[in-house]
């Protein structure tokens, strides 16, 4: 019992009922874990955290950890990627920089390359999207579309909200990615107190700060904040601008604070660390195979009663990251613009695009990045009529990996765009 191994031990030293076919149980498995398995957590936060504490715990000796958040002295004993020097500076910056430092030249995809595990604790979706579109991209096909397992890193996503949360295991290429569910979370509107503390970058983050920590700082337990209160709301309004000018946000007004005001939802400790020894659970099974892992969902749900179930989210053929995305635009090839295009591209939530480059008709028509950007730039104030036919495929794709191929058709318009009449 002495061991802090002993219930380890027991998984991989003996075989069972349970454990996967060809799973040979041997006490290597134990040393295998703790120094040939790379891991890398992203998110340091209130389940980043327990993932590490618990990926230690269970033996796993080789950890790296990536995050966004400033890095702060209290961070640094439980951070072996930032020394004392970091303090101030932005943990992916630092991140990359160590990358950069320890291994001359090596790529961020190289650098993802070296792991055999990712697992990710984020409160962002759009950084949960990012990181499963990149290993997505490094999971390669051969020409008939077969997977190259030896370059699927699996991908394990943690994810918690007051008293829910959830645990999934990816496989890019195999299983659905991030995006091909993407559907099945709401638009965000609550905040990690963690987050609001520490790195505010939207206005809701000096709304919640302002009700959550100024509030009591300045009336203490003798009054409560009264959500429905005009007196109430612009207190926190006020005070929530005055701390946005600290960061330089701007944007607070007094229908946005009353929005923040009602949907706070707190981080709950029990549910980071039960998500968190779900995450760890998985690295286990998939790193030694003594288990079947996880296919591909759990789900907790505890804010009434102790729930739990898994299901199978399945593939999305059509989706614009792991899958063929084709779309179809009827647009006016005589008035939007490439620039409108792509805008409009952009702002439709299903497809995930950040900052997009176009190819079509045999010729880049936008370069996001490098010396085409220049080149291209003018491109976006032309009329698509100028740029390409109608019925041409445009391929879209993504700095975050994804591809979408928009086929534009134009409407039949009458009349002269000089007489005004189709204005
Ligand atoms: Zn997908």
């Amino acid at each position: 019992m002495d061991s802090p191994f002993f219930d380890l031990d027991h998984l991989l030293t003996r075989s069972g009922p349970f454990a996967n076919a060809g799973f040979e149980a041997c006490v290597e498995l134990r040393e295998f874990v703790h120094s040939s398995v790379r891991v890398l957590v992203i998110g340091a936060g209130g389940l980043g955290c327990e993932l590490l504490h618990s990926l230690a715990k269970s033996g796993f000796g080789e950890l790296e950890v990536i995050d966004m958040d400033t890095i702060d002295v209290s961070n640094l004993n439980r951070q072996f990627l930032f020394r004392a020097a970091d303090v101030g500076k932005y943990k992916a910056d630092v991140a990359a920089a160590f990358v950069e430092a320890r291994c001359p030249g090596v790529s961020d995809d190289a650098f993802y390359r070296s792991f055999n595990l990712i697992i990710a604790g984020l409160d962002s979706i759009k950084a949960r999207s990012w990181i499963s579109a990149k290993l997505v991209s490094l999971a390669a096909t051969d020409a008939s579309g077969a997977v190259d397992m030896s370059t699927v890193i699996p991908l394990i996503d943690g994810g918690t909200e007051a008293f829910k949360g959830q645990a999934r295991v990816m496989l890019p290429r195999i299983s659905a990615c991030f995006q091909c569910s993407i559907s099945a979370f709401p638009p965000q509107r609550a905040f990690q107190l963690c987050t609001i503390a520490n790195t505010p970058r939207k206005p809701e983050h000096c709304i919640a700060y302002a009700m959550n920590v100024l509030w009591e700082a300045e009336f203490g337990s003798d009054r409560v904040l009264d959500k429905d209160s005009v007196e109430d709301v612009t207190w926190v309004m006020t005070a929530a601008a005055a701390r946005g000018a600290e960061y330089g946000i701007t944007g607070i007004t007094y229908q946005l604070t009353q929005g923040v005001m009602k949907n706070i939802i707190p981080a709950i400790a029990s549910t980071n660390a039960l998500i968190a020894g779900a995450c760890v659970l998985e690295a286990i099974k998939i790193a030694t195979n003594c288990a079947s892992y996880l296919d591909n969902w759990f789900m907790y749900i505890g804010d009434s009663g102790i729930n739990t179930r898994t299901f199978a989210w399945e593939r999305d053929e059509s989706c614009s990251v792991c899958g063929l995305c084709r779309i179809t635009k009827v647009v006016s090839g005589r008035f939007m613009t490439l620039g409108e295009l792509r805008s409009s591209l952009v702002d439709d939530a299903a497809l995930q695009l950040v900052s997009p480059s176009l190819r079509g008709g045999g010729k880049t028509l936008y370069m996001e990045t490098g010396p085409l950007k220049k080149l291209t730039q003018a491109n976006l104030d032309k009329t698509l009529s100028e740029v390409v036919s109608s019925g041409t495929e445009i391929s879209v794709t993504d700095a975050n990996g994804a591809v979408v191929l928009v086929t534009v058709v134009f409407e039949e318009e009458e009349g002269d765009a000089g007489d005004g009449a189709a204005v």
